[in-house]
């Protein structure tokens, strides 16, 4: 076990989570079609769904709250939010938006098409599905050692560059309309990217002429482990490797529930808005359409203040080695019990290779959906599949596709669980990893709707 950082903060209003026995959790889950994103968030004691906008704003949040300046049109938030992330990430253009999704449904029509191709480290979820809504395909190339969990070692989200290459000589320059540099690479596990890669990324892009893109929901974090583990940026400020990593792109996109620790918001950049001053313009127009005026897009007032206050507290050198020292914390845990999971350790959770904790369940019976419901049964946790039964059917056969990993992810909420809180969770999957031989068969999916199945599919367990 390692030390854990204290938490640079003291605690000034609590939420009282609901404490439940097995035997209601069992009837919760069963009642949730065994899928947990139908449980009621009162049913749930440690809630790992997701890192997205399940923050705790601060006092000075709070506080940016009622100093919301609700203007329709030029309000003062407005101007503390852009002049903020102008001073952050070193670009003229900056457009709030409701969330990261949002960020990519204004941006990516403007630079994809039928026809065109957009490489990514990984694309995220949504990102994908907004590339290929644009008419698109999405191409993920990142590096080999990233789909093998139990190799240690760093930077495991960066880009294949050498593959980059090939995949852009073989579609030709002019067919890939964007690059995508997603720090840190969500998909892989929370896993960051050096500068030194996303460096050559941009070389690369440049040369050819292909806008680079940064997908910058943890760019946070992703610099706290380039401080730490980059020798030539080890004495650089958080802060100067942001501004170093953001000037080597052309525009980024941000869902702000991430490492800029509010609940709701997005923000989309342009780095030099003379030079793609008609970007700039169709980017202006698609938000009015989509998402609001300029000035406010889709967020209310006291949202974009909360959101400039947010940058600021999400970029604290203190916080953010709080902030990772809770996973490492949490993995070393799992280090002594042997427990498995995408290692090292990556930004924002732990995931945990169910393969191995159930190898006698296959693929098509969900293992990383088996082991999140056995955490819920066995003490409230919520996880969520980021396997096969999150991949979902090949689109053109029906049929399943076996994912590259069953992982269940355990995603960590900023600011909002302690210590004692980790112990749990570990000594949660301990005891499920204990008993997981008795649990003999997986799931079977009785509905799914046709796209992103997860959210909504109802299971049932094979007897
Ligand atoms: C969350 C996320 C998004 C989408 O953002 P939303 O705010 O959920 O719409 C895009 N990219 C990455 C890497 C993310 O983690």
């Amino acid at each position: 076990m390692i030390k854990y950082v204290p938490e640079p903060f003291r605690i000034k209003s609590v939420e009282r989570i609901k404490m439940t026995t097995r035997e209601e959790r069992e009837r919760n889950i069963a009642a949730a079609h065994y899928n947990l994103f139908n449980l009621a968030g009162r049913d749930v004691y440690i809630d790992l769904l997701t890192d997205s906008g399940t923050n705790a704003m601060s006092t000075e949040q709070w506080a940016g709250v009622m100093r919301g300046d609700e203007a329709y049109a030029g309000a003062e938030s407005y101007y503390r939010l852009v002049d903020t992330a102008r001073e952050i990430f070193g670009y003229d253009y900056i457009q709030p938006v409701h969330q990261g999704r949002a960020a990519e449904k204004v941006l990516f029509p403007l630079l994809l098409g039928k026809g065109k191709v957009a490489i990514s480290n990984m694309f995220f979820d949504t990102t994908r599905a907004h590339v290929e809504l644009a008419g698109a395909r999405a191409v993920d190339c990142v590096v080999p050692e990233a789909k093998d969990p139990a190799r240690r070692c760093k930077f495991k989200g960066n880009m294949d560059t050498e593959r980059l290459e090939r995949l852009i000589a073989e579609y030709g320059a002019e067919k890939v309309g964007l690059i995508v540099m997603t720090v840190t690479n969500n998909s892989a596990g929370g896993q960051p990217v050096s500068m030194e890669n996303v460096r050559k990324v941009s070389e690369i892009a440049r040369k050819n002429g292909i806008p680079l893109c940064i997908d910058a929901a943890r760019y946070a974090e992703n610099a706290f482990f380039v401080k730490r583990d980059e020798p030539s940026c080890a004495g650089k400020s958080i802060r100067e490797i942001v501004r170093e990593m953001f000037a080597l792109a052309d525009m980024f996109t941000m869902s702000a529930k991430k490492d800029t620790i509010v609940n709701m918001g997005g923000l989309l950049g342009v780095r030099d808005s003379a030079a793609m001053a008609d970007l700039v313009l169709r980017v202006k127009a698609a938000c009015v359409s989509y998402e609001g005026f300029i000035t406010y897009g889709g967020l209310a007032g006291r949202d974009l203040e909360a959101l400039a206050v947010g940058l600021i507290e999400g970029l604290d050198e203190d916080y953010l080695r709080y902030r990772i020292g809770q996973m490492e914390y949490l993995a070393s845990l799992l280090d002594d019990a042997g427990i498995v999971y995408q290692s090292p350790v990556g930004g924002h959770g732990i995931f945990v290779d169910a393969a191995r904790l159930f190898p006698h369940i296959p693929a098509e019976e969900f293992p990383g959906q088996v082991l999140a419901i056995e955490l819920y049964k066995e003490a409230g946790i919520r996880g969520c599949d980021i396997g096969s039964f999150m991949l979902g059917n090949d689109p053109d056969t029906g049929k399943q596709l076996k994912a590259e990993f069953e992982f269940t992810r355990l995603a960590i909420p900023r600011r909002v669980y302690t210590q004692a809180h980790l112990d749990v969770i570990a000594q949660a999957l301990v005891n499920v990893r204990d008993y997981a031989h008795t649990v003999k068969r997986g799931y079977k999916i009785v509905w799914e709707p046709p796209i992103l199945r997860h959210f909504q599919a109802h299971l049932e367990p094979l007897a």
